[in-house]
């Protein structure tokens, strides 16, 4: 049943007790949204919401999305899956269930509460890319069958599923492909690479950077992507993306660690590691088409973000 009791917005956060879902429950609070926040706390934690436990618009369901979810809201995120290669390959299968499973489950429960949901996708639908930068309009070089796959396939299922709920149930989506993004309340142990030059760096650690370190990746903000979020959710009804959300700077893992190293002033070594089989060899994201339909672009520049960041992470080194 709709709701239509109340003025004020409910909002559904899947894998709000995660590092990009935390600061979206936030920004949606600060608003004067309710918040509704669904997570099964299997890579985010409490702790991400801690400074949230007595706020009065604020409630925390533990829930896992692979199972059906009967809640009564006017919009819906679904952030819930875990996002680092570590944690992905932890149980591929439950990271598969969680896209696919997790997105019919929220699909039906948009369709019942007839409520416009956003997908958050990823670059990783791109898999190794051949065509640089990435344009949405680009269909990836994805292995079916390979480590990654059970993210990579699984998101690119939950995009099918959210067209298919579009097309057939006149569902009103949107679907944002993120690319890498970094920031506070990134877990520490997620072996990011951010997060994993950071930690090694504060510890005093060797840097592993993997294969030669020629690979490039392009970093976004945390702030910068949930901007980027919240004006898609915001977009006209027949704007359903997908739309890359990132921010095109580009760096190579070699200048990430170089920059690491300068900024915290560590004295760590850089010690070369295998390549992770079918990691991607470049990534930046085309953006035109969020600048034209959003009216977004990126703000942060990495060296302004890692601030903040390496700041998280001392705090957390020192707590440890
Ligand atoms: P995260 O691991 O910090 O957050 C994911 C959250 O989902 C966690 O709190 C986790 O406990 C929860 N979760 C996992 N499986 C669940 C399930 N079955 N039921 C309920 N909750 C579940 O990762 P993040 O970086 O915050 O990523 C959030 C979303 O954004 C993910 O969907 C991810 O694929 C997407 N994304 C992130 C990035 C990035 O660079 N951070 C890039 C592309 C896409
Ligand atoms: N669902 C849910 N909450 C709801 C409505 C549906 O979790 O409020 C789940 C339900 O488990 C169902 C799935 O979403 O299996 C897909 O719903 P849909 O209506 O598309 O399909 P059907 O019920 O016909 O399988
Ligand atoms: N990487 C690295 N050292 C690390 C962790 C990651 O060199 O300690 C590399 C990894 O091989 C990849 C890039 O950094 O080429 C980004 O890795 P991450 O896991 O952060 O994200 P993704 O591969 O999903 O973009």
């Amino acid at each position: 049943m709709a709701r239509i009791y109340d003025s004020q917005r409910r909002v559904l956060v899947t894998g709000g007790a995660g590092f990009l879902g935390s600061h979206l429950v936030d920004r949606l609070l600060a608003q004067g949204n309710e918040v509704v926040c669904v997570d099964n706390l299997f890579t985010g934690s409490k702790r991400n919401l801690y400074h949230l436990v007595s706020h009065p618009r604020f409630e925390f369901i533990r829930h896992d999305v692979t199972f059906p979810l009967y809640v009564e809201v006017d919009e819906i995120y679904n952030l819930a899956c875990p996002a680092s290669p570590i944690h992905y390959q932890h149980d591929p299968v439950a990271t598969t269930k969680t896209s696919v499973h997790g997105a019919i489950n929220m699909l039906g429960l948009a369709k019942r509460l007839k409520c416009k949901i956003l997908q958050a996708s990823t670059s990783e639908v791109y898999g190794d890319p051949d065509v640089h930068p990435q344009t949405e309009d680009y269909w990836g070089n994805v292995n079916p069958i390979g480590t990654r796959s059970c993210y990579d396939e699984g998101k690119r299922c939950a995009e099918t599923l959210f067209f298919d709920y579009h097309r057939q149930h006149g569902l009103e989506i949107k679907v944002a492909r993120i690319f890498n993004t970094y920031g506070p309340r990134m877990h520490p142990a997620d072996g990011r690479v951010v997060s994993n030059f950071i930690m090694q760096a504060l510890r005093g650690e060797p840097i592993t950077i993997y294969g030669e370190g020629q690979q490039t990746r392009s970093f976004c903000y945390v702030d910068d992507l949930i901007d980027g979020l919240m004006r898609l959710m915001a977009s006209p009804a027949e704007f359903t993306g997908p739309v890359n959300l990132g921010n095109p700077a580009e760096f190579t893992m070699r200048q990430l660690a170089e920059k690491v190293l300068e900024m915290t002033g560590s004295k760590s070594e850089i010690a070369f590691r295998p390549l992770p089989p079918d990691d991607p060899k470049q990534r930046r994201p085309d953006i035109k088409l969020a600048a034209s339909a959003l009216g977004w672009a990126p703000n942060v520049p990495l060296a302004e973000g890692l601030r903040p960041t390496i700041d998280y992470f001392a705090s957390v080194h020192a707590a440890a």
